[in-house]
């Protein structure tokens, strides 16, 4: 079976509210939004994709609906690349944000189709590396009162989990005193690293990464602002402790600089966000060919990223940990009939049924959607 044909697209934006909210060293968050999308094809089989959408998924729904389901419908779903490079190319200039995360959930839907049809789990279509679980690290301690800092990371390390990251924020000095803590609780032989998402200028991002050094921390993420190249090169000049970033990054060539010049040492795409599937493969290649380790970014989203970023974890080559969120997330845990990435001895199992894997549990969807 190799021409089946693209019957519809449909974007269900779901909405809810995050039972334990989250402190960053850049925002609270309270809810969580995604874009589920689904495609139907003439041979009867259905498949699902997810968009990051996290803020106005409405806005997101409306992109796959008016913009990308013309461009794919009746169109073979099998020729996965060429419906990438079209819808890429759907509006001129350069493009990035909203239409490459509308994009991704249309990508991984296609994926999750041609595993389908072949009867295989999409990793074995990545060319598998034959793993039945990838480490997970627990994420993040949050980046608030000693005392939730401390329940947090105690939490992590009952859940089974040996590797744990750790938000951080402003001022330098409270940061510093939070590195110390987290060593101090989780003892030395817990890997541990940390998560500034953006807020430091370079200065102040040395003072940190000297804290990370003394500490023995694995990596420093998102230490300055995404488009700071120069300050990067920067700080990989002067620090010893990885950088890793990348989440930002919706495809191979904004996340190239940060690769081929081992500005990185961890490189972060989310399958929601980095154009699907296709593109975050290019992105692991590019990296693995530079030596620099992959890490999926999962984050706040749902059941289907997570169930993509497993398949990628287990077919690629320079795969360290993937991302584990401990927290309850109902659109991750309710999201699919059987929960996605089960942990066992802090490892999450891979999906290996055909396709990504999972049921879309209806109930679910219905009490979520926001449009
Ligand atoms: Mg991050």
């Amino acid at each position: 079976m190799t021409d089946i044909r693209i019957t519809d697209v449909i974007a269900y934006p779901l909405t809810c509210r995050i039972p334990v909210p989250q402190r960053t060293g850049f925002a609270e968050f309270t809810a969580m939004s995604i874009v589920l999308v689904e495609i139907r094809t003439d041979a009867g089989i259905t498949c699902y994709g997810e968009c990051l959408g996290r803020f106005a998924p409405t806005a997101y729904a409306e992109a796959v609906r008016h913009l990308l389901r013309p461009i794919v419908l009746g169109a073979n779903a099998l020729d996965i690349q060429a419906h990438w490079q079209r819808m890429q190319r759907s509006l001129s200039g350069r493009s990035g944000g909203m239409l490459l995360e509308a994009i991704a959930g249309v990508d991984t839907a296609l994926w999750d189709i041609a595993g389908k049809v072949a009867g295989l789990p999409v990793h074995c279509l990545l060319g598998s590396m034959g793993r039945q679980r990838i480490t997970a690290y627990g994420s993040s301690v949050n980046w608030l009162e000693d005392d939730v800092a401390r329940a947090d990371t105690e939490a992590f390390l009952a859940a089974g989990l040996r590797s744990i990251k750790v938000k951080i924020g402003a001022p330098v000095e409270r940061a510093v005193a939070r590195i110390g803590l987290i060593r101090q609780i989780a003892g030395p032989e817990i890997s541990l690293s940390v998560d500034a998402n953006s807020v430091y200028s370079v200065d102040d991002a040395i003072r940190v990464g000297r804290a990370l050094e003394a500490q023995d921390y694995l990596w420093f993420e998102e230490p300055i602002a995404a488009e700071d190249i120069g300050g990067y090169r920067h700080l990989r000049a002067h620090l010893d402790v990885r950088l890793a970033a990348g989440e930002q990054d919706y495809t191979v060539q904004q996340a190239r600089e940060l690769i081929a010049e081992r500005l990185v040492g961890v490189i972060q795409p989310d399958v929601a966000r980095s154009g699907g599937i296709s593109e975050t493969r290019r992105i692991y290649d590019l990296a693995h060919a530079f030596h620099v380790q992959y890490c999926p970014h999962v984050g706040w989203s749902g059941g289907v990223c997570l169930a993509a970023s497993l398949h990628l974890a287990a077919a690629a080559p320079n795969v360290l940990m993937l991302e584990y969120m401990l927290y309850p997330n109902p659109l991750r845990d309710a999201l699919t009939v059987e929960p996605v990435g089960r942990l066992v001895d802090g490892a999450a199992v891979i999906p290996d049924g055909p396709g990504l894997g999972f049921e879309i549990n209806w109930d679910t969807v219905a009490q979520y959607r926001a449009a």
